[in-house]
């Protein structure tokens, strides 16, 4: 069948309140996405639109996975759910043991979500009811770190370091402190990988450890590569640091690799990329290709442990959704599990990570490119800023990238690129070009 790429109800777009969107604007010239093969998306125009984001850092083993689309389809055909509460489904177990297993040693237990959100506040309410479960009920404070994004839920929010979010939705939890971000661009600035400067920034949480008493804190939750706002890399030693000064005080630490887990540094974890073990590690994204909404946040066995050896009203977690390990999901996963192996794409970042970082600082030298930042297959290209219209340069360049036909992302002035894994070197090329010369024509 043709694929209609002008459907009617793309002529009314008056219902829907959009995600992130200025919708007034969007509906003035509307970008709608029909379709989806490989490294590129179809416009509602007819246009390919090579995808430099992995559509939002997610669809890592590119779009349309013959695989993943047959396997969705016969799960739908056969168990099309399963109630998440006491009863269960083979497939969520055998996704469970196959996602362990690319897991740092020791990390060897999972809990299901929708969402990254999802993991995030399933992973904040597992360290609180781990120490209470320890007979440690005193431990309930949360550290986060400014400039963080641990998703849209109020415990998300609260932990995250975005200033928007304290503006519009209020007091958010109490018993929350932030660490301070690590992004020193006036002794950082372009380095490729990991900057030099600013370990010592993970001593602040000692700070917080003697103000507080160790004995009131639960965790501590990081992005070991901070995306959302602006692809942020850790300084050298930071998150060993940052480790250090957690077992030390017995504080969880829990890594946020929603964006990091599943191949983007060119390892299954940012964790067994930097060479170390957080408590808890929460993902979503390339779990399973993006094609079902899942998230899952993984655990140590001792954390399990202690809720399996707990007092008997602790023996579960109060605590799941609906659709925690929805079958279509794990199906979902399981296929995009199997890709990952198969294709060896958890590490293909790592071959490409030269030819990917050298087309992205061939942008050094451009008007307005104050800072580039790479790793694996991800990129921040900073812009400078218009005095008078903050966010406004990058914008532009988002769009004139799309109308020729490269879809970017961009956070304030700072446009983030993640193109799906089985991005061939052609392609990177072309990527780079394009908002090289979307930049320039911008000015
Ligand atoms: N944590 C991190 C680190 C993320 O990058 C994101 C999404 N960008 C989330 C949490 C939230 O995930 P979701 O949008 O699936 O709720």
């Amino acid at each position: 069948m043709p694929l209609d790429v002008n459907p009617p109800v793309v002529n009314d777009l008056s219902a829907f309140w959009m995600p992130f969107t200025a919708n007034r604007q969007f509906k003035g010239a509307p970008r709608l996405l029909v379709a989806a093969e490989g490294m590129h998306y179809t416009g509602h125009d007819g246009r390919q639109i090579l995808d430099g984001t992995a559509g939002l850092w997610c669809v890592n083993a590119g779009h349309g996975r013959t695989e993943i689309v047959e396997a969705i389809r016969a799960m739908a055909g056969q168990l099309d759910y399963a109630p998440a509460f006491q009863m269960g489904h083979p497939l969520v177990f055998d996704l469970a043991n196959r996602l362990v297993r690319v897991m740092p040693e020791g990390i060897d237990h999972v809990f299901f979500t929708n969402s990254g959100s999802e993991a995030v506040e399933t992973a904040l309410k597992i360290a609180i009811a781990y120490h209470k479960a320890r007979g440690e009920g005193g431990r309930t404070r949360l550290i986060g770190r400014e400039r963080g994004y641990h998703g849209v839920n109020f415990g998300g929010i609260s932990v995250g370091g975005i200033v928007n979010n304290r503006r519009f939705f209020g007091g958010l939890l109490s018993g929350v402190d932030h660490l301070p971000h690590t992004h020193l661009p006036e002794m950082n600035a372009f380095s490729r990988g990991q900057p030099e400067h600013g370990a010592h920034l993970a001593d602040d949480l000692e700070r917080l450890v003697a103000l507080h008493g160790p004995e009131t804190i639960a965790a501590v939750i990081v992005e070991p590569m901070a995306g959302s706002t602006g692809v942020l890399m850790p300084p050298k030693g930071y998150l060993e640091r940052l480790r250090e000064i957690t077992a030390k005080h017995g504080i969880l630490l829990i890594f946020d690799e929603v964006i990091t887990a599943f191949g983007r540094l060119g390892s299954a974890t940012a964790a067994e990329h930097f060479g170390i073990t957080p408590d808890i590690i929460t993902t979503a994204k390339g779990l399973n290709n993006a094609a079902v909404p899942m998230g899952a946040t993984f655990v140590t066995g001792a954390i399990y442990d202690a809720f399996m050896n707990g007092p008997e009203h602790l023996i579960e977690l109060f605590h799941g959704y609906t659709y925690s390990g929805h079958p279509l999901a794990c199906a979902a996963g399981i296929a995009t599990q199997e890709i990952y192996q198969r294709e060896g794409l958890l590490i293909r970042a790592r071959d490409l990570e030269n030819t990917w970082a050298d087309a992205v600082f061939a942008l050094k030298g451009l008007p307005h490119v104050i800072d580039l930042r790479t790793m694996g297959l991800i990129a921040g290209i900073e812009l400078e800023p218009r005095s008078d219209e903050p966010g406004k340069r990058a914008f532009e360049v988002f769009l004139k990238c799309y109308e020729k036909g490269v879809l970017i992302r961009v956070t304030g002035d700072i446009i983030a690129l993640s193109p799906p894994l089985i991005i061939e070197p052609g392609q990177i090329d072309r990527l780079l070009t394009t908002v090289g010369e979307a930049i320039r024509e911008v000015g």
